[in-house]
């Protein structure tokens, strides 16, 4: 059974964008604006020989709970599952009291989490991007999924920790 990596962060930070940068097909369903209901979705991907399952995790609804505890508690499901995490962040917003829920959720999880500070498309967001090292998750990897920036690196990172 190859090993399993969740992709989690809050709305519109780009993960199934970067899910389908990783996957190499267009295949997870990007959305401009979040709250679409779907629940989380695997695929299988592999980088450099190695195989591995992709968990995109979304489909938010704006329950009683609130946003940000729905995003932590569906992130949650998905980490209990995996044996390594993407924690994807939108470099060009900052950090987030979503993301911080986040955060908080994966230094219970224990499990080894490698950091994407996306929406890096060029070298004029590289310093938002360091901003990312406040998370305390070790160095930020600047990407973009979009254009494919940063994305090799990222991922040689990502397969070493499986
Ligand atoms: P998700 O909710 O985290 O799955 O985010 P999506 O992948 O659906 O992307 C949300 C929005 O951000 C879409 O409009 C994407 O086109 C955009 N987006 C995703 N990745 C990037 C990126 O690397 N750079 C830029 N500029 N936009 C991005
Ligand atoms: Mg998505």
């Amino acid at each position: 059974i190859p090993p399993v990596v969740a992709v989690v962060g809050r709305p519109n930070v780009g993960k199934s964008t970067l899910v389908n940068r990783i996957i190499g097909r267009r295949q997870a369903v990007v959305e401009d604006v979040p709250g679409v209901t779907r629940d989380r979705v695997f695929y299988e991907a592999e980088w450099n020989g190695q195989p591995f399952t992709v968990a995109d995790t979304g489909g938010w609804e704006y329950g009683v709970k609130g946003l940000a505890a729905k995003v932590a508690d569906q992130a949650e499901r998905a980490v209990e599952i995996a044996d390594a995490v993407l924690f994807v962040v939108d470099a060009t917003v900052g950090i987030t009291a979503t993301d911080e829920a986040i955060v908080a959720m994966l230094r219970r999880s224990n499990k080894p989490v490698v950091l994407v500070a996306n929406k890096v498309d060029g070298q004029s967001q590289e310093a938002d991007a360091a901003a990312l090292w406040g998370l305390g998750f070790g160095y930020p990897h600047p990407v973009s999924g979009l254009h494919g920036r940063g994305t090799a690196d990222l991922l040689d990172v990502l397969i070493d920790t499986l």
